[in-house]
């Protein structure tokens, strides 16, 4: 029910997991974190509060680029396995997802017919998609917009890549999503309260665009792939 994203220098699962605390008040049953640094990626998730799953991530973990999610089930129990965030196969590709894919079943039965998933949930989809289209020989970005093409529905996305450590790939349509300048790092997540322990700028984002969000830069696009220019506002809202 909601996502936050942290691409920066600093130790990032304290980030998320405080950003997750401003998203609880949204209300869910789950909520897991994904960490990615040049060992791999490392995801934590659980049924019930921040709380419980602050006892499960890893205290040694170290990383400066993670996503984070709190879920309220629409497809798929309230459990570990349905909690995101999700991994693609060779789990490369690491995703969480706010909203609800509404042709997921018809993207299972063509586009991703004969593969087995591991979760009950509509999201899964979404990151087994833009593995196959990887695997077709398209670049990450590229198969990114190609899977949003595809996609029904409404959605919040926060994707990273195993193999490129340093980038989130987000996406908005229709589920509330904005992007935070920092300084030295960027941040993405459905409220601004998630974001003001880092900054009190934001970009607004409109339906059916991406962003490739790294440390010093933030690239907004349409699904066509061609680059939107857009002032950021600041925010007077006291944390
Ligand atoms: N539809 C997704 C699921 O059931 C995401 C739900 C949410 O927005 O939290 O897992």
């Amino acid at each position: 029910c909601g996502i936050v994203g942290y691409v920066g220098s600093q130790d990032t699962k304290e980030i998320l997991l405080r950003g997750l605390e401003k998203l609880e008040y949204r209300g869910y049953d789950s909520a897991g974190i994904a960490v990615v640094n040049d060992e791999g990626v490392q995801v934590f998730k659980e049924k019930g509060r921040i709380a419980a799953l602050r006892e499960i991530v890893d205290e040694q973990t170290k990383a400066t680029v993670g996503i984070g999610h709190t879920r309220w089930a629409t497809h798929g129990i309230p459990n570990r396995v349905n909690a995101h965030p999700h991994q693609s196969r060779s789990a490369r590709f690491t995703l969480v997802h706010n909203g609800v894919i509404e042709n997921y079943e018809q993207v299972k039965r063509s586009l991703l017919s004969g593969l087995s998933f591991v979760s009950d949930t509509d999201t899964e989809v979404i990151v087994q998609l833009i593995e196959k289209f990887v695997e077709t020989g398209l670049p990450v970005e590229e198969a990114f917009r190609k899977t949003l093409q595809e996609l029904k529905g409404s959605y919040a996305l926060a994707l990273i890549d195993q193999e490129n450590p340093h980038v989130i790939y987000v996406a908005k349509n229709k589920s509330p999503l904005l992007v935070g300048l920092g300084s030295d790092c960027n941040v993405v997540a459905s409220d601004a309260m998630a974001m003001l322990q880092v900054t009190d700028q934001f970009l607004e984002l409109m339906d059916q665009e991406m962003v490739i969000l790294k440390k010093d830069s933030v690239t907004i696009k349409d699904l066509e792939g061609n680059v939107i220019t857009r002032e950021p506002f600041t925010a007077e809202i006291d944390a």
